[in-house]
């Protein structure tokens, strides 16, 4: 049996990259899926190419109440939520004597905030119906860290930390996923606002496709109530770091 079948799923940064892998992944599964990104143009075209089981709402992570209205349209429309993807997220690299204090709030709020924020949006509704899967998406940068990485680092290993605490509060109740990937070929250079590392990292040889990230969440979503993958990290194989 595929237990993805009529799962109702929200899918954060659904608009590109991983997200959109996953929630082709997962429609193809069966599920609902709720798509939330700020590019509404983009969720459009992906709900339509998608089809009726597969809805969109145009959604900053960085907004509490904007969160919030994603889970109760996504009640409004599918009736439940099943599980929830915090994905969105951001990773302008620098130096941190480069000073851009600006690119440490925007990590801050869209790479922790966000995902806090999707934790608080479904977390009542899951405990009310005793069943849930939260998956939130870190990074190899949530277990080492290295230069012009300090910043985004740190967001990731915050989303390994909460995630643990929430598994430990919502013990027997929810399931959580902490989701690692290495480098992943999508749009998430193009947030790099110094063009130095943004250079750098362009000589990169490698990068897996982001389809290998969604079927790590799909089996993770996919597997009976009792069993709870914690964390998958997933790496190119050429990836050293
Ligand atoms: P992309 O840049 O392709 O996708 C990022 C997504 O996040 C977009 O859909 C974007 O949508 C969304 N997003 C950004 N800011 C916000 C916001 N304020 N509110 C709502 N959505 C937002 O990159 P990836 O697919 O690679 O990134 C997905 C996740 O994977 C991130 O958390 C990233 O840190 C993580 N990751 C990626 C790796 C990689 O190598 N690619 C490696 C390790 C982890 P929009 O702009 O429309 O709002």
């Amino acid at each position: 049996m595929n237990l993805l079948e009529n799962k109702v799923v929200i899918i954060t940064g659904a608009s590109s990259g991983i997200g959109e892998a996953t929630a082709k992944k997962l429609a193809a599964e069966g599920a609902h899926v709720m798509l939330g990104a700020r590019r509404k143009d983009r969720l459009e075209a992906l709900a339509a190419a998608i089809g009726t089981n597969a809805a969109f709402q145009q959604t900053d992570v960085t907004s509490r109440a904007e969160m919030e209205r994603l889970a109760s349209v996504t009640l409004d429309r599918f009736g439940r939520i099943d599980a929830i993807v915090n994905n969105a997220g951001i990773m302008p690299l620098s130096f941190l004597s480069a000073d851009r204090v600006d690119d440490w709030d925007r990590m801050i709020d869209v790479n922790i905030k966000g995902v806090l924020y999707g934790i608080h949006a479904v977390l009542k509704h899951m405990l009310e119906r005793g069943t849930g899967h939260i998956v939130n998406v870190s990074s190899v940068a949530g277990h080492v860290v290295r230069p012009t990485s300090a910043v985004y680092a740190g967001t990731k290993h915050a989303v390994r930390a909460i995630s643990e605490g929430l598994r430990k509060e919502t013990v027997g109740k929810i399931r959580v996923t902490i989701i690692s990937p290495g480098a992943v070929v999508t749009e998430l250079r193009d947030s790099i606002t110094d063009e130095t590392v943004k250079e750098a990292l362009s000589n990169l040889t490698y990068g897996i496709p982001a389809s290998a990230i969604a079927d790590a969440i799909s089996y993770a979503l996919g597997l009976p109530d009792q069993i709870a993958i914690n964390e998958i990290v997933v790496r190119p194989t050429a990836q050293e770091l």
